[in-house]
């Protein structure tokens, strides 16, 4: 059990954890804290925490378990700011979607890294945002990525570990510049090209109109540009080296596939929807072996 969590940034990730662990009896306390008291309140309304504090220093003493779910771009404060409260022996992870950020941003407020830094990744969500939207079961069936670090001590890496198990995750571990690199391919990516394709199609003339005539594949399509643009915006910047190794790739493609089009080259095209159709229904194979197993997708 952990005696005292803090919950840094109380929204649909952290709120999301806190519900599931006080729904399995595996927290005694839970303390959260932000940059908004409404935030707070609500969260304190909802049952999702005991009781918040705004100052991320007096947040943290005595907590055994901190986890820190603000966007990327306002990890370094935090971590900066919570410098004089943590207790060396407490265990500290985050949720950040990316990771090679997160750590320089603990290296950079720390100095030196901290041993019960053991950074972390729930490969789970939603487009909605915020501690209203926050579930218990959000992560059960899904994977968490822990990227332990060289400093990381093997008791906190064991804890946080133990912490998602609760949830009804499942924990793998994986090195975090290969978490950033596979992140940017299978999430990063696609949302910079959903988010384009419908600024790019909003930008014509008669996009209302087209809007309105949208099928089921426009809309499966776009449906991750709904996601909250603060935390996409802080994404794309925070693992930018990756998602640009990524586009650089997608931009050569479709270079390739737009020259195929201008040509009425049918063969290439066939080629190379084949080719993405069997893939895709490689995946969708994959997919369904996991959930048969009781592994879910994001
Ligand atoms: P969210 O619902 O918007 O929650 C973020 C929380 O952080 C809110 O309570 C917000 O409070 C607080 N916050 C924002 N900026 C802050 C700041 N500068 N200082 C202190 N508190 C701040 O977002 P989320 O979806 O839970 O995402 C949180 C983290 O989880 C991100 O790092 C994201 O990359 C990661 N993540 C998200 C998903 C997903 O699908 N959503 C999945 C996996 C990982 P107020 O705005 O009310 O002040």
């Amino acid at each position: 059990v952990i005696e005292r969590l803090c919950i840094i940034g109380v929204g649909l990730i952290g709120g999301s954890l806190a519900r599931a662990l006080k729904d399995q009896h595996a927290v005694a306390q839970v303390v959260g804290c932000g940059r908004t008291v409404a935030t707070l309140e609500r969260a304190l309304a909802l049952g999702v925490i005991d009781r918040y504090a705004l100052d991320v220093a007096e947040a943290v003493t005595d907590a055994d378990m901190v986890v820190v779910a603000v966007p990327l771009g306002a990890m370094e404060p935090i971590f900066r700011q919570m410098r004089g409260g943590l207790a060396p022996s407490a265990a500290l992870t985050d949720v950040g979607s990316a990771k090679t950020s997160v750590v320089e941003a603990a290296r950079q407020a720390f100095g030196a890294l901290p041993s019960g830094l053991v950074p972390g990744h729930p490969i789970a969500g939603a487009e909605t945002s915020g501690v209203e939207a926050s579930v218990p079961d959000l992560f059960v069936g899904h994977r968490v990525v822990l990227t332990p670090l060289p400093e990381s001590d093997a008791v906190a890496v064991e804890r946080v570990r133990r912490m998602w198990q609760t949830t009804g995750a499942q924990v793998a571990e994986m090195d975090y510049q290969h978490h950033d690199e596979v992140l940017a391919a299978t999430s990063h990516v696609p949302h910079v090209l959903a988010y384009n394709l419908l600024d790019t199609l909003c930008a014509l003339d008669a996009s209302h109109e087209m809007l309105r005539y949208s099928a089921g594949s426009f809309r499966d399509f776009t449906r991750i540009a709904a996601s909250d643009p603060t935390m996409w915006r802080d994404i794309c910047i925070g693992n930018r080296a990756a998602v640009m190794a990524v586009l650089r790739r997608y931009t050569e493609g479709l270079e390739r596939l737009s020259e195929a089009i201008a040509d009425g080259d049918g063969e290439h095209l066939m080629q190379i929807f084949g080719r993405a159709k069997r893939t895709r229904e490689h995946y969708e194979r994959m997919m369904q072996d996991q959930t048969e197993q009781g592994l879910g997708s994001e």
